[in-house]
């Protein structure tokens, strides 16, 4: 079989690496980064088959530097972003993409956030932590998602895993989603965008970010919403305008955000998100956990395998439409 060399576009550390490989055939090689410049990236790109793309946007610079490139391996779903794709287009590379672990962490994820938020746990734990021990200060602001309307903007395999999980808690499922046929429904109830903003009493953002998604979040979509409504960001940054977000909860026009996912990541201690006592924030770690990356690799390198015995790809997406 022919030998496949790997490059990890992301920086990882080396225990990752380390579980990385340990799914690889043993006649497959992984370059990896010693560090974030793309300097490097471009000079141990060359020679690689295949380029796997996490959440660091692989640039067409890096694709023309990838002199053997034949093969783009996204190990999640979000490509519109991470990928060039006019320079992969231009050179006919594929692009293949891995739902496998993704799905399940990022709708746990917006559950786990959508909880945080609710019973602002970051700021009690920090506040406990400096000997302050709010038993009453935050009741008239913490919330149960028992009976509350959960409204899903995308819903796609994410934001249907993520609905299963939040009707668990005996919540309504309304969502926005024109691909989404019908009978995919499973007894949510379909809504328009304008609806979901003024009604839910939480939203959980799950669309791709393209150009007609950029900023569908914006300080109008924002004013609609109740000053008891929660939202949740685990799909992009760019989906919702964080200055106006920003603007409503420290003006405590809504009640609480979670967010895995900023506009310019990664954002530092001087982002306005990071004075607002009624923000949860993590980073893009979403699907970020030990489950999803050893799901995620096995299916990487089972495509592979597929690859190089030209089998036809798991989720691949056809870049002459994308
Ligand atoms: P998917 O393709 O299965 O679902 C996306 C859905 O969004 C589709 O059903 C599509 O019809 C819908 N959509 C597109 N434009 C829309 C619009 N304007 N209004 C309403 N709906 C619209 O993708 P998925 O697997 O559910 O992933 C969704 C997104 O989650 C990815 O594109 C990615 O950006 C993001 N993501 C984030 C992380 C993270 O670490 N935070 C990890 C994985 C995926």
């Amino acid at each position: 079989m022919t030998p496949l060399k790997v490059f990890y576009n992301s920086l990882g550390t080396p225990e990752m690496y380390a579980m990385i490989r340990s799914k690889m055939a043993a006649d497959m090689t992984l370059v990896t980064l010693d560090t974030d410049e793309d300097a490097e990236r471009r000079d141990k790109v060359a020679g690689c088959d295949v380029a796997i793309v996490a959440a660091k946007p692989l640039t067409g610079p890096t694709i023309a530097a990838g002199d053997r490139l034949r093969l783009i391996h996204h190990q999640g779903v979000g490509y519109h972003d991470t990928v060039d794709l006019a320079a992969a287009r231009a050179r006919g590379l594929r692009l293949a993409l891995t739902p496998e672990g993704t799905t399940i962490g990022v709708a746990e994820h917006a559950v786990l956030l959508a909880l945080a938020a609710a019973r602002r746990v970051t700021f009690a734990d920090a506040e406990l932590r400096r000997g302050h021990w709010h038993v009453n200060a935050l009741r008239p602001v913490s919330l149960e998602l028992y009976g509350k309307t959960v409204g899903f903007v995308g819903f796609g395999r994410i934001g249907r895993e993520a609905a299963r999980r939040f009707a668990a808690f005996g919540t309504r499922t309304v969502f926005h989603d024109p691909g989404v046929a019908d009978d995919a429904a499973h007894g949510a109830e379909r809504r328009p965008l304008d609806w979901i903003a003024g009604n839910a009493d939480l939203i959980s953002i799950h669309v791709p970010l393209t150009e007609a998604t950029r900023h569908l979040v914006d300080a109008a979509f924002i004013a609609r919403m109740k000053p008891s409504a929660i939202l949740v960001n685990t799909a992009r940054g760019g989906v919702v305008d964080d200055a106006a977000l920003a603007a409503a909860l420290a003006e405590k026009r809504i009640l609480a955000a979670g967010l895995d996912v900023f506009e310019g990541e990664p954002i530092g201690p001087d982002h306005p998100y990071c004075a607002l006592p009624n923000v949860v924030l993590t980073p893009h770690i979403s699907a970020g956990t030990r489950d999803a990356l050893s799901h995620k690799m096995a299916a990487v390198f089972l495509n592979l395998e597929r690859f190089r015995n030209g089998e036809p790809l798991a989720n691949e997406v056809d870049l002459a439409t994308a």
